[in-house]
C-alpha cells in the first residue's frame, strides 16, 4: 500500500520533481474521515469457552489476535456477487469456501461484517450459526474430523459498509462512491463483503463472479475467464489460480477503458481506467512492462499469470497492491508528473513479489512489504539513472529520517494502531540499502533472490529474512538488524 501522507508523497515529489515542500500537516479530512453512512467500527474480539472442538476465533497474530480464525485451512473461495444497484451497493451473494479441517471441529469461525445471512450449509447440510461483531460462528450438523475436506456456503444479501481498521484511521473494504465501487482492504476490510478467514497466513485460490447491471463493468483480480450478457446485466468471471492473501481481493465497478499490452519478456498486462479520466491517464503506466522485466531480473520471475493497474475517478489517498491488479486513487498518479507517478507504480508492482507472493507471517512484519516496495522505488531510479539515482533517494531520505524521527519510527515494531507509519516505508527501505552497503551488491541481490525463492507463494517473518541474509552473506548480522529495525537512534549508513 502507499498512502498519500504528506511526509511520503510530498517529499518524494520534492526529490524527483524539485517542487516546493508541502508542510507536514495531518492528512486532510476528505482522506481520512470515514463515509458518514453505516461504517462498522472494529469491535472487541468475540469470547468463546475453551472448547477442544471449536476452531479458534483468531489466528493469534501478535498485533491483531482476532484477525483470521483457527481450526481449518481455506483452500478455495468462490465469490458469486450480484450487484442489484450500484449506487447503493445493494447486493445478493453466495460465498462458497473449500477448506480442510486441521482439527476436529464442532464449530468454527469466519470473519464477516454486516448483511443478512439467509442460509449457511456445510457439505450441503444446513448449519446453525451465531454472530458476534465480525465473528461468524458456524455449527455444522455433523462434526468435521481433522484432515477432512469440507465445503461451506454462505448466502447473504444487503449493503456492505466500509470498515475502520484498528491498524489505520482509514475506511477499508468495499467502498461505494458516486461513480462506482472500489475495494481496498488492507489489512482487514475483506470481511466487509465476504465471509473469510481474514489473515495472510491462510492464503487460497479464488473464483470471483460478479454480476453488474448494464451499463456498468466489473474488474477483479486474476484472469477474466468469461463475460456473459444476461440482457439487462453482465456477469464477469475471474480466476485467481495462485494463492492469494484475503486482503488483496478486489472488485471494482465503473465504466472502464481497458488497455492491454505485454511486457518484453511476455507477461500480459491489462489496465483499467475509469472512462471519465483524461485520455493520458495511461502515461504513468506505459513502462510497467519494462518494470516487470527489470524487477524479475532483480528478484526472481514475476509471480503471477497477469498484471495490471486500475485507476478510479475519485481520490482515496492511497494505492494498493491488490494481487495482479493494483488499484490507484486519481490523487496517486498524474500524467503531468511522470517520475513521481512511476515511483508509485513501481512501488505497487514490487509488492507483487513482496507482500503478495511473499506475505507477512504476522502483521508486525509489515516492513517486509513496505520497506521492500519503497526501496524498489529507488531501484527504479537506479534503472533510469544508475548509482546516482539510487543515491539521491537514499541521501534525501536518510537526512529526512534523521531530521524528523517522529515521522519515521524504527520499522521492526510499528505501533499496532499506526501500522503504515513512515518508518516501515522509508526507514525500512533504508535498512535494505544499508544491508546492501554492508554485504556488497552481489551478496545483497543474492539475499533478495534467495529470500524470494524460498518464501514465494507463502509467508515470511523478519527472522526468516535475517536468517537468509546471514546464510547467504556468511556474516553475523544480528547487531546490524537490531540497530536498523529496533533502535530509536537511526544508525550511520555503513
Ligand atoms: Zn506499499
Amino acid at each position: 500500500m502507499k498512502k498519500q501522507t504528506p511526509f511520503l508523497v510530498s517529499l518524494l515529489f520534492v526529490l524527483l520533481a524539485c517542487q516546493t515542500v508541502v508542510p507536514a500537516v495531518a492528512p486532510s479530512v476528505e482522506q481520512t474521515e470515514p463515509p458518514e453512512v453505516g461504517t462498522i467500527p472494529t469491535e472487541e474480539p468475540a469470547q468463546f469457552p475453551a472448547d477442544p472442538h471449536a476452531g479458534a476465533p483468531g489466528m493469534g497474530d501478535s498485533y491483531y489476535p482476532n484477525f483470521g480464525n483457527g481450526g481449518y485451512d481455506a483452500l478455495h473461495y468462490v465469490l458469486d456477487i450480484t450487484i442489484k444497484d450500484v449506487a447503493s451497493s445493494e447486493l445478493e451473494a453466495v460465498t462458497t469456501i473449500e477448506a480442510t479441517a486441521t482439527q476436529d471441529l464442532m464449530r468454527f469461525n469466519l470473519d464477516f461484517a454486516g448483511f443478512n445471512i439467509t442460509s449457511i450449509t456445510v457439505n450441503d447440510e444446513a448449519a446453525q450459526f451465531e454472530r458476534n461483531a465480525q465473528e461468524l460462528t458456524i455449527i455444522p450438523a455433523q462434526m468435521l474430523a481433522e484432515g477432512e475436506e469440507f465445503t461451506v456456503a454462505v448466502t447473504y444479501h444487503g449493503i456492505p459498509s466500509p470498515m475502520i481498521s484498528v491498524a489505520l484511521p482509514f475506511p477499508t473494504g468495499w467502498v461505494a462512491y458516486e461513480n462506482g465501487i472500489f475495494v481496498l482492504s488492507e489489512p482487514d476490510g475483506s470481511a466487509s463483503f465476504y465471509p473469510v478467514n481474514d489473515h495472510p497466513l491462510d492464503k487460497a485460490t479464488y473464483t470471483i463472479i460478479v454480476t453488474v447491471p448494464k451499463p456498468w463493468e466489473a474488474a477483479a483480480n486474476g484472469v477474466l475467464q468469461s463475460e456473459t450478457d444476461n440482457g439487462d446485466s453482465t456477469t464477469y468471471t475471474f480466476t485467481v489460480r495462485d494463492p492469494m492473501a484475503s486482503y488483496l481481493t478486489t472488485i471494482n465497478v465503473n465504466d472502464f477503458e481497458v488497455e492491454t499490452m505485454v511486457s518484453p519478456a511476455g507477461i500480459p498486462i491489462r489496465n483499467y481506467y475509469a472512462t471519465s479520466l483524461p485520455d493520458d491517464i495511461n502515461k504513468p503506466f506505459a513502462r510497467q512492462g519494462e518494470m516487470i522485466d527489470y524487477f524479475s531480473e532483480l528478484f526472481g520471475p514475476y509471480p503471477f499469470e497477469v498484471y495490471g493497474s486500475l485507476v478510479m475517478d475519485t481520490e482515496f489517498g492511497a494505492a494498493l497492491e491488490n494481487q495482479t491488479l493494483s488499484i490507484f486513487g486519481i490523487d496517486m498518479v498524474s500524467p503531468n508528473d511522470l517520475e513521481e507517478s512511476e515511483a508509485v507504480v513501481a512501488h505497487e508492482l514490487a509488492h507483487q513479489w513482496f507482500g503478495d507472493s511473499i506475505s507477512v507471517a504476522d502483521w508486525s512484519d509489515i516492513w517486509l512489504n513496505e520497506g521492500f516496495a519503497s526501496y524498489s522505488e529507488a531501484l527504479w531510479l537506479e534503472y533510469d539513472y544508475g548509482e546516482e539515482g539510487v543515491n539521491e533517494w537514499v541521501d534525501y531520505y536518510y537526512e529526512d529520517v534523521k531530521n524528523y524521527p517522529e515521522f519515521y519510527p524504527p520499522p521492526g515494531d510499528p505501533a499496532p494502531n499506526d501500522l503504515f507509519n513512515g518508518g516501515v516505508y522509508i526507514r525500512g527501505g533504508l535498512t535494505l540499502h544499508a544491508l546492501r552497503l554492508e554485504v556488497g551488491d552481489d551478496a545483497f541481490f543474492e539475499i533478495i533472490r534467495t529470500y524470494y525463492d524460498r518464501y514465494k507463494y507463502s509467508n515470511a517473518s523478519t527472522e526468516d529474512f535475517i536468517a537468509v541474509a546471514e546464510e547467504v552473506s556468511g556474516e553475523d548480522l544480528e547487531g546490524f538488524f537490531d540497530a536498523w529495525l529496533y533502535d530509536e537512534q537511526l544508525p550511520e549508513l555503513p
